[in-house]
């Protein structure tokens, strides 16, 4: 394993190496696949930090929980809510703040404030050539041009690997609660939280566990704010089931987005995005042990025995992730949904473009 101390090691390593490299922020998604490990780890720390303006800098390596301490002693936070699935994984390790970007993660919140890519302001990389590009700027306005800052986003570091990025933080939320709908199925559970998500009480989560029965979405803001939309959504929600409010339930939302619920169990977990109409259909035709619902409906997470091929027994649109499988099953089915073809050319032109060698992460995105 190679681990950088600075960029200009990262470019070095990059346009003098013979063969293919894999790109590792904390190693925390435990990835084989072809390549030497190159570690980015080491590029780590913040550059710069600006609460009034709302902006960060951080080197790419700098590990998520830092980056959430420096916000908290400002009453700052990651509005984007990053994932943690480590434990759903398996895996130890400090998940980076480059690697969330890679991997254009999002939490619950998406639904209200939209992903990691959104947050995005500005971004340095290695291409894979070795040269050194930036992209962006520290405030939204200044982004103009060629957008790679988006295009970086949601790659998985097979166009360049991030050395800095520069992001959006929003203010900590006062005060949040949770509207429970218990004892509904699934189809009344889509309606539920899509009458919620409708209404003006700006839902800030829609989470349903079939194995409880139980349907929740979120409100965040100011205290009066947050009692106020709380009760109104328990009115509005009373017809779908038995309703309650909870306070305090940021640990549930962890859970929700960090699909605690697979955690340790066995057989590979999907993870499934669609139309929140779909949902219904779709989580028929999975035929999977277990299932866990986000975004409205529109995330689907299935547990299904090792090996099985999801995408096969789908017919509803959307695109589904193999999130933890063997290496031989990831292998076989591929990680990431296929591409339509004039996405997948577009795809293939822009690794031409930024690693024509296509050393970077080769494979992984196929
Ligand atoms: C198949 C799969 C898909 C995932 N998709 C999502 C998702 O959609 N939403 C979500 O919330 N979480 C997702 N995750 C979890 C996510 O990977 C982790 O939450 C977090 O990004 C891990 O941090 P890390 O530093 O340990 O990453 P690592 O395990 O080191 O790397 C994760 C990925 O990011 C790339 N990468 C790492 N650092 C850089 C860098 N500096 N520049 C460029 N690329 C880099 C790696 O090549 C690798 O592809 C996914 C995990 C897996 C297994």
């Amino acid at each position: 394993m190679s681990m950088v101390a600075t960029e200009a090691d990262l470019a070095e390593q990059i346009k003098t190496a013979q063969g293919p490299l894999r790109v590792q922020g904390g190693g925390t998604r435990g990835l084989s696949g072809v390549g030497e490990p190159l570690s980015v780890s080491g590029l780590s720390g913040v550059e710069l930090y600006e609460p009034g303006a709302l902006t960060l800098v951080v080197k790419a390596g700098t590990p998520v929980v830092q980056i959430r301490e420096v916000l908290a002693a400002e009453n700052q936070r990651l509005a984007f809510e990053p994932a943690d699935l480590r434990g759903l994984l398996g895996t130890q390790g400090a998940p980076t703040i480059g690697a969330v970007f890679a991997t254009n993660s999002s939490g619950p919140r998406r639904i209200q404030c939209g992903a990691a890519r959104d947050h995005l302001l500005g971004v340095r990389f290695v291409d894979g050539q070795g040269q050194v590009i930036k992209n962006g700027g520290r405030v939204m306005k200044n982004v103009t041009g060629y957008d790679l800052v988006k295009l970086m986003a949601g790659a998985h570091g097979t166009l360049g690997v991030l050395t800095e990025v520069s992001l959006k933080v929003l203010p900590q939320t006062e005060a949040e609660a949770s509207v429970l709908v218990s004892g509904v199925d699934l189809a009344s559970a889509v309606q539920t939280m899509s009458a919620a998500l409708g209404s003006p009480f700006d839902v800030t989560g829609a989470a349903y566990d079939p194995e409880a029965q139980v349907a929740r979405v979120r409100v965040e803001g100011f205290a009066d704010s947050v009692s106020y939309r709380a009760v109104q959504l328990q009115k509005l929600l009373a017809g779908f089931g038995e309703v309650a409010v909870e306070e305090e339930t940021s640990a549930d939302w962890a859970d929700v987005r960090d699909v605690t619920a697979f955690a340790g169990r066995a057989g590979d977990v999907w993870r499934v995005s669609m139309k929140p109409t779909d949902a219904v259909a779709a989580a028929e035709q999975m035929q999977a042990d277990a299932l866990q619902f986000d975004w409205g409906g529109g995330l689907i997470w299935a547990l299904v025995p090792e090996g099985t091929d999801l995408r096969a027994r789908l017919s509803v649109p959307g695109g589904a992730t193999l999130i933890r499988g063997s290496g031989e099953t990831r292998e076989r089915l591929g990680m990431f949904p296929p591409e339509p073809a004039p996405l997948a050319a577009i795809s293939a032109g822009l690794r031409q473009k930024f690693d024509p060698r296509g050393i970077l992460n080769p494979g992984l995105m196929g």
